[in-house]
């Protein structure tokens, strides 16, 4: 396993958006194996590829539940409105608050190439949501009715 660079707002990987992955090997696992590595060590609860220069659709989430794998994460389910606040490993220094709904129902495909459903609702549908929209170049700045830079009164 091995660290990787978190790249910061400006990077155009951030905005590209990413292919699926068509077959899952070993160079897979080992994606996931490193943006879980990476995420750890930056304190973050999600981490999707185009953060590390991969431009494919993987995504690493842990909200403090255990590690989530998501490989061609998919939302087909969305449900209520949450408002609250968001940051971004690759935007140091800010937070924002975005409108996001507050139930996600989501498939992907887990390591092993199965089909995995989660739902989510507060923290994990926020996080369900940012990191898709990672996938798509979109980031949480393009949604937040008002940004904050850190220490800054809310
Ligand atoms: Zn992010």
């Amino acid at each position: 396993m091995a660290l990787r660079n978190i790249l910061k707002e400006g990077d155009e990987a951030l905005r590209k958006k990413c292919r699926p992955v068509d077959k899952i090997d070993d160079r897979v696992r080992m994606i996931l194996d490193d943006m879980a590595e990476t995420l750890y060590d930056s304190g973050g609860v999600g981490l999707a590829a185009p953060q590390v220069g991969i431009l494919r659709r993987i995504v690493v989430i842990d909200i403090g539940d255990g590690l989530m794998e998501l490989i061609n994460p998919e939302i087909i389910e969305t449900e209520g409105l949450q408002e609250d606040a968001e940051g971004c490993l690759s935007i140091p220094g800010k937070s924002g608050d975005v409108p996001r709904p507050n139930y996600v129902k989501l498939k992907a495909l887990n390591r092993d190439g199965e089909e995995v459903v989660y739902e989510g609702t507060e923290l994990l549908a926020r996080a369900f949501c940012h990191e898709t929209d990672h996938l798509d170049g979109i980031l949480y700045i393009d949604k937040a009715t008002k940004m904050y830079e850190d220490g800054e009164e809310r």
